[in-house]
């Protein structure tokens, strides 16, 4: 494996300081205690000696999109201290589901009952359960998966149903596209869909994923208590 150039290396930790920074910073904007939110580093694509910094400095825990790429990488990482904290953020497929589950500490974008469900039958033979949360389409693109806000009000009670997964908060996506400002609807959107939804079935909902490099502060100030960011910790960072 190659080792990472001093320059990268310093240019990481640069830029997770500055999102750290920022972070802190919009939290404390909105009125909220600092350890509110937590930084889900977005890890997809790159190698794991780019991760390594970022363990080094703290952040444990590590965002994934791809099921294949998460199990590489958490064999790969597997003896380093801290020990990653991994999150899958991206679709997950049924058929990868028994394999990737135990791996994860949280699944961020269950976007179907019929995966929901799956997830249900699969738990007794787990030997650990991740957190899910459950990923709703707020800005009502087509190429994005979820719910949409009123279908899963429409599915409360079948969600209800599977209270033995622990179903911890929503997620979302912003539309391609938008800005720090223009995504904000977003945000509100899916924290007003959590409150509905925590009405109809009981379930506490504590956690809403929200917020990418181009938006996290919006994400904040709108309650997000997962924050998901990738490129801006690797920007300026050669491959
Ligand atoms: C890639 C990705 C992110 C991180 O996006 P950046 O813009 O690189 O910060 C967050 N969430 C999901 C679901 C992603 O696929």
């Amino acid at each position: 494996m190659p080792d990472l150039p001093p320059e990268n290396h310093a240019r990481i930790l640069r830029n997770l300081d500055d999102v750290r920074a920022r972070i802190a910073a919009a939290t404390a904007r909105s009125g909220r205690p600092p350890e509110a939110v937590s930084l889900v580093a977005v890890t997809k694509k790159a190698p794991v000696e780019m991760v390594r910094p970022l363990l080094e400095a703290g952040a444990s825990i590590l965002g994934e999109n791809y099921p294949q790429e998460l199990w590489k990488k958490s064999e790969a990482l597997a003896g380093e201290s801290p020990a990653p904290r991994w999150h899958l953020i991206g679709h997950l497929q049924s058929n990868k589901a028994r394999r990737t589950l135990p791996l994860v500490e949280m699944v961020h974008a269950v976007d179907s009952l019929r995966l929901l469900e799956a997830i249900r039958e699969l738990a007794p033979g787990l030997s650990r359960m991740p957190r899910v949360c459950l990923q709703v389409n707020t800005s009502n693109e087509e190429a994005k998966h979820g719910w949409s806000p009123s279908g899963i009000l429409e599915e409360a009670d079948a969600i209800a149903a599977c209270r033995a997964v622990p179903i911890v908060g929503l997620m979302t996506m912003a539309a391609w596209g938008t800005d720090a400002k223009t995504a904000r609807p977003s945000f509100v959107r899916l924290r007003e869909t959590r409150d509905r939804l925590r009405e109809r079935t009981g379930l506490d909902l504590p956690e809403l994923s929200m917020g990418m490099s181009g938006d996290f502060e919006t994400a904040i100030e709108e309650g997000a208590t997962l924050v998901r960011v990738g490129s801006a910790l690797f920007e300026g960072v050669e491959r």
